[in-house]
């Protein structure tokens, strides 16, 4: 349970431990249910709100327990309607939350990490380095405040968040338990009853923490894969050392077909010129999910300064898309939404406060490509 001096912040407590709290504080289970409701249908944090818990309850509750969601530091709306929030959290690190408007679906890009150590090579998030895990406040408080700035409350009537998927900072899966839990409140019918085909948590492949996941919850499963063969992805994504590919898809294999129903992994692909988009790269993938029941989202890269990276061009992308499509497969390019708010995929930058000291590196490499920039068109 997440506290900060002796109290017990509620936010981020699922049903059962929000039961289990106010059982070892002396009251009857039900109180759970009453309290969640005001915190999550009602975006409540103030408990002289709660008008069905009497007065002597509430003051116990004050003594006791809290209701704290991570501190905004902005909220910025695109020309688009894709929203973004910069949000401080206990660590001092900030994160990114982004909502994604499209036809009748609203989507909630929630972060898991203030940071990542994975340091996959085109990513910025994992550029900064890896400061904290966020707590399971702190995540279902992204969830809490997107909610809120919608004025849609009750949660659960007129519904602007539809979707919540797990792909803003940090890789989820290393965050385990405050990720499930939050998780677990974005589908119970007391936080915000979405439906589990719509929580989607994204991995760069932590395949013992996939095999893991599905004993314990029923999400959406989303791979990045962004390479189909181990050399090339062994440099993408470093993990893919660890966990390499066929280990990788096997768990995913186990976790979809656990599931049961008619459900399929997502793959995710960063498209880069040059590096993984050409045919050879489609053919490969062809023959690597070809017994895997899936969906293929290719991202074009987004670039942020010196990533050493490109976005391939139009007519690239579309063969390559073109050829996964003609192999059978269900494939879309996501559209870079809410540029001029700088959110897109992989541009989260928030305010890391790097423990890895790989920032710093990153900023030394930078340097230099500048001064070597600058003394070249010093010499022209
Ligand atoms: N750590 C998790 C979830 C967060 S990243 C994961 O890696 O899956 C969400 C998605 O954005 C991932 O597929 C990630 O690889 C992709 N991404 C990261 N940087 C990107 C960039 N610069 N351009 C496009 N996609 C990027
Ligand atoms: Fe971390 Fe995901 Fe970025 Fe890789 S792509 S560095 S796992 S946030």
């Amino acid at each position: 349970m997440t506290q900060t001096a002796d109290k017990t912040n509620l936010l981020g407590l699922t049903q059962r431990q929000m039961e289990q709290f106010f059982e070892s504080i002396g009251e009857k289970r039900f109180r759970a249910g009453q309290v969640m409701k005001w915190i999550h249908h009602f975006g409540v944090d103030d408990f002289d709100a709660m008008s069905n818990v009497g007065k002597a309850l509430r003051e116990k509750l004050k003594a006791c327990s809290e209701i704290r969601s991570p501190e905004v530091v902005s909220e910025d709306i695109s020309s688009d309607g894709t929203r973004k929030w910069v949000v401080r959290v206990a660590s001092g690190s900030c994160v990114e939350t982004v909502y994604i408007p499209q036809g009748g679906r609203g989507t909630l890009c929630v972060s898991s990490q203030a940071g990542c150590a994975l340091d996959c090579s085109f990513c910025s998030t994992g550029k900064q380095g890896f400061n904290s895990d966020l707590t399971a406040a702190e995540v279902i408080g992204q969830v809490w405040i997107a909610n809120k700035s919608f004025g849609t409350v009750p949660a659960k009537i007129d519904r602007a968040i539809t979707n919540v998927v797990m792909m803003g900072m940090g890789e989820p899966l290393l965050n385990y338990d405050n990720v499930v839990a939050a998780m677990n409140i974005m589908m119970d019918d007391l936080g915000y009853g979405i439906s589990k085909r719509k929580v989607t948590l994204s991995t760069s492949g932590v395949a013992p923490m996939i095999d893991r996941l599905g004993g314990d919850i029923d999400v959406s499963l989303a791979l990045s894969l962004h390479a189909p063969n181990d050399e090339l992805r062994n440099k993408l994504v470093p993990i893919n050392r660890k966990y390499p590919l066929a280990v990788v898809l096997e768990a995913c294999k186990r976790y979809i077909s656990r599931l049961g129903e008619k459900r399929v992994l997502t793959i995710e692909y960063t498209l880069l010129k040059d590096v993984n988009d050409q045919p050879v790269h489609a053919e490969q993938m062809i023959a690597l999910l070809a017994k895997i029941p899936c969906k293929i989202n290719l991202i074009p890269f987004n670039p942020f300064p010196f990533s050493g990276y490109e976005r391939p061009s139009n007519n690239a992308i579309r063969r390559f898309q073109d050829l996964l499509h003609k192999a059978g497969h269900n494939v879309t390019v996501r559209t870079t939404r809410g540029e001029d708010i700088d959110a897109a995929c992989g541009q989260l930058v928030g305010q890391v406060m790097d423990r890895t000291r790989r920032s710093e590196r990153y900023i030394a490499v930078r340097q230099l490509a500048e001064d070597s920039q600058g003394r070249q068109a010093g010499s022209n």
